[in-house]
């Protein structure tokens, strides 16, 4: 596996790798490596590109510092992650070449509206500026690839989508689906910051996702189903909503067919995120 930090490097290498007749497939991280990150390596291996992956814990996308300060580092981990599972090329860009300015603000910034309004948004202001900011960095550094995303973070996934799609940049987008524990809980970085209480608590996650997701129903009823099997499990709900799924626009109750029940928890201070597919019913008038 090669190691890069240095920008010129990893461009170059993505050069040669075209050159030579190859796909590049593009896995950006912010380290803390599980199995879900695995998946993405597992899956642009598969599709038979160049695996390069990324682990930059990128300041700009967290609205709070507490939690950039305490976000998990596990450098050594990670590499050998990467190497288990077949990364070309692990990119861990400096600071200092992502965003020269930093901490002062860069004059650059890519922001997408419509998809990253609401959800995510309003708990976390900026966030998804500073997401499409890097991943906009990212793409052009590397050039024409194929991009791999984690369905867990469904907005990012449609963030990415929308910008790569406005801005013409020559990377496909592939969405891989969400890699989860035995008990249902989404592999998440975060999970090692929760008590053992706290854990035990974040499977209401994945059981309200479930629960709405077995009997076909009226928007406001899988909101407030959603909701109850939250709160009963004593987590604090940031978000429990039903949306289309390209858009993201909320779905009322006339609506009937496919969308995506998506829903954020604060637990143990730890904000934990889910998502999964509904069928609304539209309610009788
Ligand atoms: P992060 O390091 O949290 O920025 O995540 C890097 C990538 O891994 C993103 O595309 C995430 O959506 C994806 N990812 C994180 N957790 C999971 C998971 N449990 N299953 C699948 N993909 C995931």
């Amino acid at each position: 596996m090669k190691s890069l930090t240095s920008i010129e490097e990893w461009r170059d290498y993505c050069e040669r790798v075209r050159r030579a007749g190859g796909r590049v497939g593009l896995v950006p991280t912010m380290g803390a490596l599980h199995d879900g990150h695995a998946s993405l390596f597992d899956c642009a291996r598969r599709d038979g590109t160049v695996v390069v992956a990324t682990i930059f814990v990128n300041p700009r996308q967290f609205s709070d510092d507490a939690d950039l300060q305490t976000y998990p580092r596990t450098l050594d981990d990670d590499r050998a992650m990467a190497r288990r599972h077949g990364v070309d090329c692990l990119v861990e860009p400096r600071l200092d070449e992502m965003w020269p300015d930093y901490p002062l603000p860069t004059a650059t910034t890519v922001s997408v509206r419509g998809v990253a309004d609401g959800l995510e948004s309003v708990g976390r202001p900026g966030h998804f500026d500073g997401v499409a900011s890097v991943v906009a960095k990212l793409l052009t550094i590397t050039g024409p690839c194929v991009a791999y995303f984690g369905e867990k973070d469904f907005q990012q996934v449609a963030v990415v989508r929308a910008m790569v799609r406005d801005l013409g940049f020559a990377a496909t987008v592939v969405a891989c689906p969400t890699i989860r524990e035995s008990d249902g809980v989404a592999l998440s970085s975060r999970n090692r910051r929760l008590s053992p209480s706290g854990r035990a608590r974040a499977t209401a996650l994945s059981r309200a996702l479930a629960q709405v997701a077995q009997v076909p129903a009226s928007a406001s009823v899988v909101r407030a189903t959603l909701r109850d099997t939250l709160e009963d499990a004593g987590v604090m709900v940031a978000y429990a909503d039903v949306v289309d799924p390209v858009r993201l626009t909320a779905s009322g109750d006339d609506e009937s067919g496919e969308r995506r029940a998506l829903v954020a928890a604060i637990i143990d201070g730890v904000r934990l995120i889910d998502n999964g597919p509904v069928t609304l019913v539209a309610r009788e008038a």
